[in-house]
């Protein structure tokens, strides 16, 4: 039989269990376990920010959706291809993303996100953009379209959060 020592009082014992006491893993006997924390429980982290993000996103998209479906009623919507043609009219003007980003007064992250598709530019981008572009991003829908849905943004950054709460 292997005997093995409590590393907290010594004894020698046939079973130690790991612990952690006071941020210490230890190896010790059943007497002494009592005192610590069973080492497979990780110490509670702070949760990262990450998940209230998407919360909030959450809500944020579960308040714009019945909303939307009003409003696609023979209204004008953004067009599917809006990334390629800002990206596209952007390319002719030969300014970069940083300048166009400066003209409109936005973000360059925000821009590069629409230009990629990952972000859907809200009406007052939109119309920024058009102007400043002499582009048009915005057709007449006339029935509503009830399968479509408004792509979610596959990551989003607290300074993307701060722009949106700034809007
Ligand atoms: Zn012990």
């Amino acid at each position: 039989m292997i005997l093995m020592i409590c590393e907290m009082c010594g004894k020698q014992v046939t079973f130690c269990k790991k612990v952690t006491i006071e941020g210490v893993q230890l190896e010790v006997c059943s007497e002494c376990s009592k005192f610590g924390a069973e080492a497979k429980k990780a110490p509670p982290k702070e949760l990262p920010p990450k998940p209230v993000i998407a919360q909030r996103l959450e809500v944020r998209e579960r308040r714009g959706k019945p909303r939307d479906i009003y409003e696609t009623s023979g209204k004008e919507e953004l067009v599917e291809d809006y990334s390629k043609r800002i990206r596209d009219a952007r390319a002719r003007t030969g300014m970069t993303q940083k300048d166009l980003a400066m003209k409109i007064n936005e973000r360059v992250t925000i821009l590069s996100k629409i230009e990629v598709g990952q972000m859907r530019p809200d009406d007052k981008i939109v119309s920024k953009l058009q102007k400043e572009l002499g582009i048009v991003l915005k057709e007449r829908v006339a029935e509503i379209s009830v399968t479509k849905e408004t792509p979610k943004p596959t990551s989003i950054t607290l300074a993307d959060l701060i722009t949106m709460r700034k809007e």
